[in-house]
């Protein structure tokens, strides 16, 4: 039959349903599309209806209606799950959690100081702080690069501020603040700090913490992050940041972002959190044990631990896995994935060594089986002497 519509480069046929074998795996990018099944089931409490003549004021100062329930349904979701504390804190909103990693950088360099604040992280760590700060640098702030070279700089008069992701973008660990001392300060990224990637060992009791719907629903596309935030003037300078740049977050966003939550904590979030940990859980134990009959590649190690949510012991669930391949010749890790079918991201994004490529393991059922297709006829070849 003749096609209607313009397939993606790994379906053919009249509605684009049949599976073109061999395709490469697209597993690049993080996005969260592996949450679909689960807001099919849900669509009607998902759904959402918005008549034309609904919500066309800016009402700045999200002192809105929808702003206060939205901000009640986080505090009740962090204080369901237990993974951060959001007594005497302050919620800003922003358009996505990116809006708030840049609004945070800001909000925590000095103004007017004679050298700008230095930004840090841990190798590896998630490109966009890097990309970001550079782009957005002012005199206030400039990225340093890797953490460790500052641990034991004696130099205490530096303004330093660090990215700490926790559990970490690319490799599922879970990080602490690596500079202390006065003039260090910590922005604690929780993306990923969710049943689904993580046990929750403890509430994250940090001065500043960020979190983002894109990887709690997998709604990424409505743009919708938050920030807890201790200080008020830090608290105020975020503010005036989002004021400034976008005049607050989209009503429709936030009106999206309440009905989702709402869903969420349905029956305490039983529903989408066993159903999410379910799914990563058994999607790391197919990659885990297809790369455990390899000699030529190796995945981070995550030990099982005692989750407070789910009140049980529970293996490794991450997001992404972080491949290595082991082989002298291998230096180029991501040349070999790639010719064998297999497009993850390379680890030099990631400030590691051209030996690491990240996998994102968050995508549709499709995109993981490919994956896997693909890795198993690797790990083959590899027995094979080929
Ligand atoms: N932080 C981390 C660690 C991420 O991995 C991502 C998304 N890949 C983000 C922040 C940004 O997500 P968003 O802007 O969709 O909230």
């Amino acid at each position: 039959g003749k096609q209607i519509c313009e397939c993606n480069t790994c379906y053919d046929g009249p509605d684009c349903s049949n599976h073109v074998l061999d395709c490469p795996a697209d597993v690049n990018s993080g996005d969260p599309l592996f949450l679909e099944p689960f807001w099919m089931q849900n669509a009607a409490s998902s759904a959402l209806v918005v008549s034309g003549w609904h919500r066309m004021s800016y009402s700045f100062g999200d002192q809105t209606a929808t702003s206060k329930e939205l901000e009640k349904s986080i505090r009740k979701l962090h204080s369901v799950i237990g993974n951060a504390v959001t007594e005497g804190r302050y919620i800003v909103f922003g358009t996505g959690s990116t809006q708030l990693l840049n609004a945070a950088v800001h909000a925590l360099s000095q103004d007017n100081s004679s050298t700008p604040s230095k930004v840090v992280v841990s190798v590896p760590f998630y490109p966009a702080y890097e990309e970001q700060t550079e782009f957005f640098a002012t005199e206030d702030y400039e990225f340093y690069g890797d953490t460790s070279l500052y641990r034991n700089n004696s130099d205490d008069t530096m303004d330093m501020i660090e990215f700490v992701t926790s559990p970490n973008n690319p490799d599922g660990k879970l990080k602490r603040a690596v500079l202390n001392g006065p003039s260090a300060k910590a922005i604690h990224d929780h993306a990923y700090n969710w049943p689904h990637y993580t046990a929750i060992t403890s509430p994250s009791d940090e001065d500043l913490m960020i979190f983002t719907l894109s990887k709690l629903t997998g709604h990424a596309g409505v743009r919708f992050g938050w920030a807890l935030v201790k200080d008020k003037t830090v608290y105020e300078k975020m503010l005036i940041y989002t004021g400034e740049n976008t005049f607050g977050v989209s009503k429709d966003t936030q009106l999206r972002a309440l009905k989702l939550l709402n869903v969420v904590l349905e029956g305490d979030g039983r529903s989408i959190f066993n159903y999410a940990y379910e799914k990563m859980r058994t999607r790391w134990e197919s990659l885990s044990q297809t790369v455990s009959l390899s000699k030529r590649f190796t995945l981070q190690e995550i030990p099982p631990r005692f989750c407070t949510f789910f009140k049980n012991v529970r293996g490794p669930s991450p997001a992404y896995g972080w491949l290595k391949c082991e082989r002298e010749e291998d230096e180029l890790c991501y040349k070999v994935l790639e010719d064998g079918g297999i497009l993850g991201r390379v680890g030099t994004r990631f400030g590691a060594s051209s030996r690491y490529v990240r996998l994102s393991l968050i995508k549709s059922q499709d995109d993981f089986d490919q994956l896997l297709q693909h890795l198993k006829v690797l790990v083959l070849q590899e027995a094979g002497g080929t």
